[in-house]
């Protein structure tokens, strides 16, 4: 008998695998405690206390997933003021605007249907959905809502669950899909949100969820894809797993660009539907590289100790030259970056953003760096910049290179390079 383990989460520190309810978890690496990393702060925050919460990344044994062990209260992580903003990112919007079309054309979703995304920031994903032709309902708990709505993406603002899940049947009626990017790892009520799509989608609807991909974590050292918002590093296996426990078939996975590597799961209401190739080579090719066995993770640990020292020495000796050292980008990630190498304003003067970016005048949450227009470092030409966004590197660089930029590139990770 299949027996549900919980899989709403409590808040606080967690002794049981996320999944299967294992208690056996094996430690990966500690990165020590962080604030929350999208918890940017106004100047005035500076003379408050802040909030730092463990960032312990485990393996379970039992059924392999790599999970971080707290939970960080969701009101906390995804507050009203929440920063990110998914249409300004270009190279993410041709990957969010295609996705729609992209699963229409596979599972021969006619136009008309009803698309909901759960976590759909500001609609650029159901956006793609509603160029083709389908009717879309947006669900999404921050104020970027209202962004969404004023472009006529009708959006909720409220956090997806089983409630919010009956509502919408009743007032729009049955989705033949819905959609989870980039959020689904994030959800520390994961049982009540899929018991709620199970209860949106017709009976072979179609749930499609996007998550950081676990192989890609590893092959390509992200540890500060690492952080409170991301409570799971999925495995096409481990997800699988997952999904056994409700009604559904991971019917198909695809490898996608996305946030430095990612996979496109999509779950077909119903048990026993075929199987796609995609879903069992995936899980072969993870067991080769050893994601079920520790010597995948000892080199993976090592890699990012090596990085780490490599980026301090590259500043220490800098900053001793005389040279001044900068940061570029602010995304999430760069929050775990910063605070795991212990470098702060003494060592990185300021982060620089695109001027269109919500997150000017703001500082990094735990280092306290602050964010300034991009336009101060083209006028400057510090000597050294740190890619921050370095998983999007050759875009970015591009342009700051045709602005203007003539200071040495540094890429952080997988390990410490310079672009002249
Ligand atoms: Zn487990």
């Amino acid at each position: 008998m299949n027996i549900l383990p919980v899989h709403d989460l409590p808040n606080g520190h967690l002794n049981t695998c996320q999944i299967c309810g294992s208690g056996e978890l094996l430690p990966i690496i500690n990165l020590g405690h962080h604030a929350p990393c999208d918890s940017l702060l106004w100047p005035r925050q500076l003379n408050e206390a802040e909030s730092r919460y463990p960032l312990n990344l485990v393996r379970c044994k039992e059924c392999g997933l790599v999970q971080i062990d707290y939970v960080v209260p969701a009101e906390e992580l995804f507050f009203p003021d929440y920063p990110y903003r998914s249409g300004i990112t270009s190279t993410l919007v041709s990957n969010l605007k295609s996705t729609g079309p992209t699963i229409m054309n596979r599972f021969s979703i006619s136009k008309g249907k009803l698309a909901v995304d759960i976590g759909s920031n500001d609609g650029t994903l159901l956006s793609g959905f509603q160029e083709a032709g389908m009717k879309v309902l947006g669900v999404e708990p921050t104020n970027i809502a209202k962004i969404a709505n004023d472009h006529g993406i009708e959006t909720m603002q409220v956090f997806f669950d089983e409630d919010v899940a009956r509502k919408i049947v009743e007032s729009h009626g049955k989705a033949a899909v819905v959609t989870a990017a980039n959020m689904f790892a994030h959800v520390s009520k994961l049982g009540s949100l899929i018991r709620g799509v199970e209860s949106l989608l017709v009976d072979d609807g179609i749930f499609v969820s996007e998550s950081h991909y676990l192989m890609d974590l590893i092959d390509t050292v992200q540890y500060d894809s690492i952080y409170h918002e991301h409570l799971k590093y999925y495995s096409v296996k481990s997800i699988v797993k997952l999904f056994s426990y409700y009604d559904f078939t991971v019917v198909d996975v695809d490898r996608i660009p996305n946030y430095g590597g990612s996979i496109r799961v999509y779950a077909q209401k119903g048990k026993g539907r075929p199987v796609g190739s995609a879903v069992t080579e995936l899980i072969k090719e993870e067991e080769k590289e050893g994601l079920y066995n520790d010597s995948a993770y000892a080199e993976f640990v090592s890699s990012v100790v090596k990085s780490k020292r490599q980026l301090l020495k590259l500043i220490v000796d800098a900053l001793s030259n005389g040279d001044r050292v900068v940061g570029i980008g602010s995304p999430g990630r760069a929050a775990t970056l910063l605070g795991y190498c212990g470098v702060d304003s003494d060592m990185m003067t300021y982060i620089a953003e695109q001027s269109s970016s919500l997150k000017l005048g703001l500082f990094m949450p735990g280092c306290h760096i602050p964010i300034i227009d991009e336009s101060t470092m083209l006028d400057q030409q510090p000597e050294y910049a740190v890619l921050l966004s370095w998983h999007y590197w050759k875009p970015i660089v591009e342009k700051l290179r045709q602005k203007g930029l003539k200071s040495k590139i540094v890429l952080p990770l997988p390990e410490v390079r310079i672009l002249d």
